[in-house]
């Protein structure tokens, strides 16, 4: 059995806003998260834009400081860590975004890009040992070795998302968060990125979190996944549990959504009312409810506990204790 790489627990990040209607309030964009990766494991997390998902990934990376809760990365509480003590761990948790364009400096070749984490660490002694490791970066991501002393603007989305993820390994990270790292490519590139990111988990050994609104592209990679809604998680299950046997009436919607790659097969697409609600203003009790077609009175009032309803299957839903206690 692996170790938890990572674990987080009751993780807020409550940014202070002052609104007309409620003076000084708060958007709990995480609002007490709590979960863990072992590792060598991809854990996806879906849900609409606004569910916190990239403020989680941003925040675990401690790319903004966490209002409270904790965060523990290889048995190291690193939660309320500063600049100069976040430079080692840097090393082991590393980020791959979603605009592969605007997160690489235009100004720099790709040498640069990809050597820059390895000089900031002091990894290498010589210049030529950098070198070295650059092209040998870029041939595992599937680009040649003259690319080097190209910028970004010479390439391809794909490409240019590719060197993100060069610079990325650079370091020989264990945890790489990757937020969106698909969404802006084309659907043909998709799965070609996708696929080099199952393959450099296999050699390097690397534990993912892979965050996306897109439930198809997280089934292809994850081993387990989270469902997100307003700041919190609503479902978490192995991945085959959560695709075959989805329980939240949120994952529900979101999976029946999804287009059937067999055209003669009959759509069930569940429809959800109105818009996921301001964080700002979340509702009272459970926050799916304004939009959860079995809401019933206790969901008004109550926030669902976390219920266990299979082997690695965690639900937050009132209809879960129900039929547990029936
Ligand atoms: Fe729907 Fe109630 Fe379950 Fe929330 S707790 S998802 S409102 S049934």
């Amino acid at each position: 059995m692996s170790k938890n790489l990572l674990e987080v627990k009751e993780l807020k990040q409550y940014y202070p806003v002052h609104t007309k209607e409620q003076g000084k309030t708060f958007v709990r964009a995480l609002d007490g998260v709590s979960f863990e990766v072992k590792e060598g494991e991809t854990l996806g997390i879906v849900g609409e834009s606004g569910c916190g998902k990239s403020t989680m990934g941003l925040t675990v990376c401690k790319l903004i400081e966490p209002t409270s809760g904790a965060i523990i990365l290889d048995d190291e509480d690193i939660t309320f860590y500063r600049r100069k003590q976040m430079r080692d761990i840097r090393k082991k948790i590393q980020m791959v975004f979603q605009d592969p364009y605007a997160s690489l400096n235009p100004r720099m070749s790709v040498r640069d890009i990809i050597a820059e984490p390895m000089i900031i660490h002091k990894m290498y002694k010589t210049d030529k040992e950098i070198d070295q490791r650059v092209i040998e970066l870029l041939r595992q991501v599937g680009l040649d070795d003259y690319h080097a002393k190209r910028y970004p603007h010479e390439f391809s989305g794909g490409q240019r998302q590719r060197i993100g993820v060069a610079r990325a390994l650079a370091v020989e990270p264990k945890l790489i968060i990757a937020d969106e790292p698909v969404s802006a490519l084309d659907v043909s590139i998709q799965s070609q990125v996708l696929n080099l990111l199952c393959d450099l988990r296999e050699q390097y050994h690397l534990t993912y979190i892979f965050i996306s609104h897109d439930l198809s592209v997280v089934e292809h990679i994850s081993d387990r996944v989270g469902v997100m809604y307003l700041g919190n998680f609503v479902e978490m299950a192995d991945k085959e549990s959560l695709y075959k046997n989805p329980t939240h009436p949120y994952t529900q919607a979101l999976l029946s959504a999804v287009p059937s790659p067999d055209p003669t097969k009959k759509s069930n697409k569940i429809i959800l009312e109105g818009n996921i609600p301001s964080p700002i203003n979340a509702p009272k009790g459970c926050k799916f409810h304004p939009r959860c077609r079995f809401c019933m009175d206790i969901c008004k009032e109550v926030a669902p506990e976390k219920t266990q309803v299979g082997e690695n299957h965690y639900v937050y839903c009132h209809l879960c204790n129900q039929n547990q206690s029936e």
